[in-house]
């Protein structure tokens, strides 16, 4: 069981029978779920209806737009639906693909249920406002308010995904502090078990992209040549 909650899943993956597997397992739990089989459909729904979670198949099939493109287009969006891509590559480079995409988690087929919902798990609880360090944290131009999940720069909103929200939160909470990249996984999930730790600067590059003024020459979020990442001092 994932939540006592009742939660809404958008599932996108173009196998009928893994997709209604699912749907069937989900619902049994009690929990919502809309299945759709290609990468149009799910721009579609994800668009014009809220989601909790998003698991989005890699291969769409021929004709559709396949997950990355999916999950690029949600983010180019604005849409900050939990992402967890089903891949069937074992490959660190398609996973690191899909983080790239905008992704905040993956999950390598074929996998065992318990696997996947302590991923689902996982993301809803950095959703769900379970806020490890509640309050208002602002240095320099960021304000990171954990309560309301809001990110601004200059005062401008950011939106920034889940991932990027808990790394940000844990380099702000602690600035001038060196964390090298499993402190920095075990941030954001909680263990760093069966994941890549280069997935962190796919996220930290993000960040720079959305928060520094020149990410090329970034001024916030520091790194540590061979260590580590650390926000800048207040
Ligand atoms: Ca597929």
């Amino acid at each position: 069981v994932i939540s006592d909650a009742t939660i809404d899943l958008l599932v996108c993956e173009d196998e009928s029978e893994l997709r209604e597997a699912l749907r069937r397992s989900f619902e049994r739990e009690g929990h919502r779920v809309v299945t759709v089989p290609d990468g149009r459909s799910a721009v579609d729904r994800a668009s014009t209806q809220h989601f909790d979670v998003l698991l989005l198949d890699v291969g769409l099939g021929p004709g559709s737009p396949d997950g990355y493109e999916v999950c690029r287009e949600l983010r180019t969006r604005r849409n900050p639906v939990a992402v967890i891509m089903l891949t069937a590559r074992d490959s660190e480079a398609d996973a690191v693909l899909g983080l790239e995409a905008g992704a905040d988690d993956y999950i390598v087929k074929p996998f065992r249920p318990a696997e996947l919902r302590s991923r689902i798990r996982a993301v809803l609880r950095r959703s769900g406002g379970h806020a490890l360090s509640a309050g208002v944290l602002t240095i320099g131009p960021i304000t990171l308010d954990a309560t309301k999940r809001e990110v601004r720069r200059h005062d401008e909103p950011v939106q920034l995904t889940f991932s990027e929200f808990e790394l940000l939160r844990a380099l702000m909470a602690r600035p001038g502090i060196l964390f090298n990249r499993q402190e920095l996984l075990r941030s954001i999930w909680g263990d760093s078990a069966y994941r890549d730790p280069r997935g962190i600067d796919v996220h930290i590059r993000h960040l720079r992209e959305k928060l520094e003024e020149s990410p090329e020459e970034p001024r916030l979020i520091l790194t540590v040549r061979g260590a580590g990442y650390r926000f800048r001092e207040p």
